[in-house]
């Protein structure tokens, strides 16, 4: 059966969402309530426009010649793993055609290595390395984030871990130990692990919207940023900068 995807932007961009020229679509619907969120229109799971996977596929192997530098697809949100069949499907018939395939995830979904196999770069977000934290600011459970983090660095697949670093957050020193501490874990060949300054794209959309932007005063200074770099790199672990 030709599964159906629902997405609420589709487009393409340059390094930022996997290596190369990339065709990214974001998903509709996420499960998590970050009020950092920068792709707030995105958050409902009925928002966007609907396309069949196979649609979608002859949209990605007409755009073949434009992925230059290593390019392919990639599939955000939104969180795109919450349309787990139509992703399954489209991954595998992308996969077929010798097209690289990359997925931006909250990590959240207990079915996510079932992807892995399907994969050429998984982008994974470690937002918070407190239990508690992470679920009152986020809703995420971290063992399943952690466990399926985990299973993706044994897997052996190319694995860019994301922290976008907050202001009273995540940015205190027994965050920064959980950081190490975790990223320590999982490190090795292919893994790197980026700190994204935070940043307010996120605030006119949710005000357009009418919704209230609760985020205040959590910009993080460069040298702050910096610590955490370092003390990530002292412990062997690969950090990078896209
Ligand atoms: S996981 Fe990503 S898309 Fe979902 S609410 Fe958080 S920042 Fe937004």
């Amino acid at each position: 059966m030709d599964e159906v995807l629902r997405y609420f932007q589709k487009g393409f961009n340059y390094s930022q969402d996997g290596p190369g020229n990339r065709l990214v679509y974001h998903l509709s619907g996420c499960n998590l309530h970050c009020p950092w969120c920068s792709n707030p229109e995105g958050l409902a799971p009925g928002g966007g426009r609907e396309e069949t996977v196979s649609r979608i596929l002859r949209a990605v192997a007409s755009a073949r010649p434009m992925f230059f530098d290593g390019g392919g697809l990639t599939l955000t949100g939104g969180e795109a793993t919450l349309q787990f069949k139509a992703v399954m499907q489209l991954l595998e018939k992308v996969r077929d055609l010798g097209i690289h395939t990359c997925i931006e995830t909250n990590a959240t979904h207990p079915r996510l290595p079932e992807l892995f196999p399907l994969l050429d770069l998984l982008i994974a977000d470690y937002k918070i390395p407190d239990k508690e934290a992470l679920f009152s600011w986020t809703g995420a459970d971290i063992s399943v984030v952690e466990e399926n983090i985990r299973k993706a660095a044994a897997f052996g697949i190319p694995l860019a871990l994301r922290t976008p670093l907050i202001r009273g957050v995540n940015d205190d020193e027994d965050d920064l130990a959980g950081f190490v501490r975790f990223f320590g874990e999982v490190k090795g060949p292919g893994v790197t692990v980026e700190f994204l300054r935070y940043h307010e794209y996120g605030r006119d959309k949710w005000e357009k919207m009418g919704m209230r932007y609760a985020m205040a005063d959590a910009f993080v200074g460069t040298e702050r940023v910096l610590q955490f770099e370092r003390a990530c790199r002292e412990a062997g672990i690969d950090v990078v900068r896209t």
